[in-house]
């Protein structure tokens, strides 16, 4: 049983079946060997970009799809029903593009965004470091502006956690100008293959092994005065402003994660037989399935909804908050239960559903723990009842 979807335009189902097709071939086939020899699918990320699906949100000007927000997430969310390296993976790159997007100067986006949004460079957003995660305002990474009587910046510093570290063909970075907190961070585009660029070794991950994490070292980068995105000190802004499109990835990666576990284990529960009957004519079973049914639906119209506000320009970033959060939980306990549903079979990598269980507990994690977003939510609502004079 499929969760039915309600699509806005016709070209937007003629889109989902041009990417379902796409991910039956080139995707989903390969993702659990590749996930089992920690393999990334670097060529997956050309054959997407050439298919027109690395610029989805981004204007026709420079490459992209213009469609809304709406559809965008839904083809990652197919994405990541295939394989979530791949759906979380597009995900991030859209981030990494956003700030040549919505801050970049004509020239900037004239000069970056074709081969951003055409498939030949994949992107890395660099904001977490060893002492700063939640905390993302104390990054301590330094672009010292005008350093050795020069125009442009000299970076020094450690990022961690780079999705796509090591791989990427641009570095999207956060680094401090001045020392004024979060007003003294600012946004940075920094090509692979800049002298004094380094890499960590990859991550040993629980899941999602085919996606590289690696930290990203900057040691003396020069970097000129045209690579600086928006104003200086604008930097924690622009960063935020990406997270809360970002978040909305997370929350689709997530339905689309919940959704594989999902049919898997309903097609497992409707074959296996245990008493002299099907299990999932076991009541206990079946309301277990009907759970997973409502909490996906759900999900999926929370961060449809976020989005729908966002394709009208209006405030959207708690409801994306809440979306990341709602889904993202609600993955964690749809896969652990459909590994419930298979008995021995969910433990065992003969079926998908252990991969997507491990798979599932970064999405709880990435672009702001659930705490954090509970934190971003919280603080709208005391927000909210100060205007209202409560
Ligand atoms: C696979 C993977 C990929 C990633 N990719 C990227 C990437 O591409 N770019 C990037 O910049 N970062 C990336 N990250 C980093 C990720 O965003 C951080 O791990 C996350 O923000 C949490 O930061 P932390 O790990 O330092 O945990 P901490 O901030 O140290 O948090 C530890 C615990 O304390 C809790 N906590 C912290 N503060 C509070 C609070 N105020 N109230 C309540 N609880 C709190 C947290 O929720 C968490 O449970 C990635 C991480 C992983 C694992």
């Amino acid at each position: 049983m499929t969760v039915e979807r309600v699509l806005p335009t016709g070209d937007a189902h003629d889109l989902l079946d041009l990417v379902r097709d796409l991910i039956g071939k080139e995707v989903a086939p390969r993702a659990a060997a590749d996930e089992s020899a920690g393999r990334f699918p670097r060529e997956v990320f050309t054959t997407l970009g050439r298919a027109g699906l690395l610029g989805l949100p981004y204007p026709e000007e420079h490459g992209g799809a213009a469609q809304p927000y709406e559809v965008y997430l839904q083809v990652i969310e197919e994405l990541a029903a295939g394989w979530l390296a791949v759906g979380l993976g597009l995900s991030v790159h859209t981030l990494s593009c956003f700030p040549v997007a919505a801050y970049g100067t004509a020239e900037q986006r004239a000069a970056l965004l074709p081969e951003m949004l055409g498939g030949e460079w994949l992107g890395a957003y660099c904001l977490s470091e060893p002492q700063s995660g939640s905390d993302a305002a104390a990054l301590a990474t330094r672009a010292v502006p005008g350093d050795g009587g020069s125009a442009g910046y000299t970076v020094d510093g450690v990022k961690a956690w780079i999705t796509h570290g090591g791989a990427a063909d641009f570095y999207t970075l956060m680094a401090r100008t001045s020392a004024d907190g979060a007003r003294g961070i600012s946004c940075f585009h920094v090509p692979a293959g800049t002298e004094g660029l380094s890499f960590g070794a990859p991550e040993r991950k629980m899941g999602m092994r085919s996606s590289p994490t690696a930290q990203v070292r900057f040691d003396g980068v020069r970097l000129a005065p045209e690579a600086l995105l928006g104003s200086e000190g604008e930097g924690f802004r622009i960063a935020m402003a990406a997270l809360d499109g970002g978040r909305l990835g997370i929350a689709a990666c997530a339905v689309g994660v919940a959704q594989a576990a999902f049919e898997t284990a309903t097609a497992y529960a409707a074959e296996r037989r245990q008493f002299g009957s099907r299990i999932i004519d076991f009541q206990g079973v079946g309301f277990m399935l009907a759970d997973m049914a409502t909490q996906i639906a759900a999900a999926r119209a929370l961060y449809l909804d976020a989005a729908r506000l966002r394709d009208a320009g209006r405030p959207y970033g708690t409801r994306a908050a809440m979306a990341k959060l709602f889904a993202t939980d609600m993955c964690m306990k749809v896969t652990t239960d459909a590994v419930q549903v298979l008995g021995g079979y969910g433990y065992v990598e003969d079926f998908p559903v252990e991969r997507l269980m491990r798979e599932a507990k970064v999405l709880q994690i990435v672009e702001g723990t659930n705490q954090v977003q509970r934190l971003v939510i919280g603080r709208a609502l005391a927000r909210d009842a100060e205007n209202a004079g409560r």
